[in-house]
């Protein structure tokens, strides 16, 4: 069993979307082994908040279905910076104070490079992380799938988790930005690095999505835990990415655990990041409430509950026949619940549309700074989120914990 606090509620004490602390009873005592977590992840948020799921639960058996829609190919080499952030934070080979990249990390390629005026300057390629991205690229190269790259690379991080990539096919993040040239797509580390995401998004796509494949591991990961944990995660850009690979969202849908997600958004703003130009791409609004509504309830709620702006999906996935991770193009930025126009069609032909565009969440942790914020269909409970140090993050996955019953 977990270290976490016991629940009230166990066994099939289910107050789905009521007002009780936990959102289902499934109880994990007599399963032989040991919890099973399994968890979304960007990069940095993602990663601390992973640093207290191991500690609160040492003896979990946790998989982590990482982000690689932000990976570029720079110089010839493919760069995963999500899935490094996740192995060198778990592997204590971060840098603690940049929180991406190595500690005692140098640049010397990178000035050589900038030298003979070969860019791009905005992406901060450190000679140690450079031998993880030629090992990477080699085993690619050589007919290698990421997965098993990924695992590759672990065995000497030993990140004390499973690192699953979403996908081993190639899926790239890109945004459409309005420049002096006119109208463009930029790879997502172009305008988050090289433009500070200033430049307005007028559309986050997610290239090569729709004929992705959930990397091996992905959907049964899903299907077998105890527990699945959204973490802190950009929403739009981290989370939004991997729900963009066809059947992640109908496997999240479908799976017998209870889903917990935590708010990146305290107060009406990212902790960290600019995930709110990110969110007002896509149409929702900067606060815990908007972002819990626009993952949406796993199950539909009671006739008469709420504004009836939960829980519907339609800023997701909404562009038929299209894999925009969502788009405010003709929608009117900023306006929740507007556009989506198809709701329904991401993932025709795969049999499985209805639950691919459905919620995702059975609780929502907010911050107390958002106490009162409400997701019709979900349970929100509010508790301080900042992941200060590893003491503050073990308490935020407690309470995950026992919002799950678990
Ligand atoms: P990235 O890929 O490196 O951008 O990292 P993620 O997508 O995993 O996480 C980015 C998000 O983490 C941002 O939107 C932040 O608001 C959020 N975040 C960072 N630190 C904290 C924290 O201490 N508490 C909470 N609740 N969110 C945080
Ligand atoms: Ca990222």
């Amino acid at each position: 069993m977990p270290a976490a606090a016991g629940p009230a509620v166990t066994g099939d004490g289910m107050r789905i979307g009521s007002n009780g602390d936990t959102v289902t009873g499934r109880e994990c005592a007599g399963r032989e082994g040991a919890v099973r977590i399994t968890a979304l992840a960007g990069g940095i948020g993602g990663s601390r908040f992973l640093l207290g799921v191991r500690a609160a639960l040492p003896d979990a058996d946790i998989t982590v279905i990482g982000n690689t829609g932000d990976d570029i190919t720079l110089h010839g080499l493919r760069i995963c910076p999500d899935l490094d952030t996740v192995m060198y934070t778990l592997g204590g080979g971060i840098s603690t104070e940049r929180g991406w990249g190595r500690e005692a990390e140098t640049f010397t390629v990178a000035e050589e490079l900038a030298a003979y005026g070969v860019g791009p300057a905005w992406f901060g390629l450190g000679d140690r992380d450079l031998a993880t991205h030629l090992v990477r690229t080699r085993m690619l190269d050589a007919g290698y799938s990421l997965t098993d790259v990924t695992a590759a690379l672990c065995r000497r991080w030993q990140p004390g988790l499973r690192l699953l990539p979403m996908s081993d096919d190639r899926v790239e993040t890109h945004v459409v930005v309005d420049t002096d040239q006119g109208r463009r797509a930029v790879h997502f580390q172009e305008w988050w690095l090289g433009m500070r995401a200033a430049t307005p998004a007028q559309e986050i796509i997610s290239l090569g999505a729709e004929r992705a494949r959930p990397a091996p591991g992905v959907l049964d990961a899903l299907a077998d835990a105890d527990v699945v944990l959204l973490p802190p995660s950009n929403p739009v850009v981290s989370i939004g990415s991997i729900l963009a690979v066809p059947g992640l969202r109908a496997a999240l849908a479908a799976t017998p655990a209870p889903v917990i997600g935590v708010s990146p958004i305290i107060g009406g703003a990212p902790v960290r990041g600019m995930a709110d130009a990110c969110l007002r791409a896509i149409g929702v609004a900067t606060t815990a409430a908007a972002v819990g509504a626009h993952y949406g309830a796993r199950r539909t709620p009671a006739t008469g509950e709420g504004g009836g702006e939960a829980g519907t999906g339609e800023t997701i996935d909404g562009t038929a026949g299209s894999d925009a991770i969502g788009g405010a193009s003709g929608a009117g930025a900023g306006s929740h619940g507007a556009g989506g126009a198809g709701a329904g069609s991401h993932g025709a032909g795969g049999g499985t549309a209805g639950a691919d565009t459905g919620g995702i969440l059975d609780g929502w942790l907010v911050d107390t700074a958002d106490t009162g914020a409400q997701v019709p269909g979900v349970t929100v409970k509010a508790r301080p989120l900042l992941m200060t140090d590893i003491d503050a993050t073990i308490g935020i996955v407690r309470a995950a914990l026992e919002l799950a019953g678990v």
